[in-house]
């Protein structure tokens, strides 16, 4: 089923995205060497719960899961790069980090991933990786807008991380959002355009280019839910949750927070 969204509900979904961008911000500022990653669950869990909001992550247990996620947000470490499980690990310096965040405030969810790096050290590849998912972001949300098809979107992001040299899994990518966390229809991370589903006003979608560096296979954790590149290289993700407007599409998941 694809969500329209009514104008009521939108306004709610500018919260919902506010509450997790402004989540991750926070997060953002707080991850530094030495950091655990349960450390970042448990700040999660008391920022959710003192916003009034519901995770999307406590309880979720879909088929690719084992059992119910158990954790307020997901965290992957260099080689992880999908639905990494917090588990007890303090971040070193050069870690690449990402931070994927899904929360519902008053029945509307918003989704949201960023990847950085901890720490001083800037390793080149890791920071072009990140960039390259950052920009295909932008690419895809600016070929956004009603009568637009989801394979345009996903062309235009499929364009910039092939060009980048980056290697493109086709099995997770992003999705339409609303009442729940993922909705259709999903959004290839590349495509043809033209093709597929025509965009509305009142359609959320969460866009989420994601690259592992030198291929497209993944292997899934012990913990039957983090999800690693198969040659353990380095991964990046890039994530933010739009809603299409009359005339193009306006990002629902920026910090409203300064700092
Ligand atoms: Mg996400
Ligand atoms: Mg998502």
């Amino acid at each position: 089923m694809i969500e329209i969204l009514t104008p009521t509900e939108l306004l709610r979904a500018q919260d919902s995205g506010a509450l997790v961008a402004n989540i991750l911000h926070t997060l953002k500022g707080r991850c530094t060497v030495g950091t655990n990653l349960l450390d970042i669950n448990q700040w999660t869990k008391e920022m959710i719960l003192e916003a009034g909001a519901q995770s999307c992550y406590v309880d979720y247990a879909p088929s690719f899961g084992r059992g119910p996620f158990g954790h307020y947000i997901c965290t992957g470490v260099n080689d992880a790069v999908l639905h990494g499980k917090p588990h007890d690990y303090t971040l070193a310096d050069g870690d690449l980090l990402t931070l994927d965040l899904a929360a519902s405030l008053r029945g509307i969810a918003a989704d949201s991933a960023i990847s950085f790096i901890v720490g001083d050290s800037k390793p080149a590849e890791s920071v072009a990786m990140i960039e390259a998912t950052e920009r295909a972001l932008r690419a895809g949300i600016a070929a956004a807008r009603p009568g637009a098809r989801i394979g345009d979107l996903s062309y235009a992001i499929g364009s910039v991380l092939s060009d980048a040299g980056y290697p493109i899994n086709v099995e997770f990518g992003g999705h339409g959002i609303g009442s729940t966390m993922h909705q259709d229809p999903h959004v290839p991370n590349m495509g043809r355009p033209g093709r597929g589903y025509k965009l509305r006003p009142g359609l959320l979608l969460a866009l989420e280019p994601w690259v592992m560096a030198d291929t497209a296979q993944l292997v899934t954790d012990t913990d039957g839910w983090t999800l690693r590149s198969v040659t353990g290289c380095r991964t990046a993700h890039s994530e933010h949750t739009i809603a299409i407007t009359a005339d193009g599409a306006e990002i629902l998941t920026l910090p409203t927070l300064g700092g």
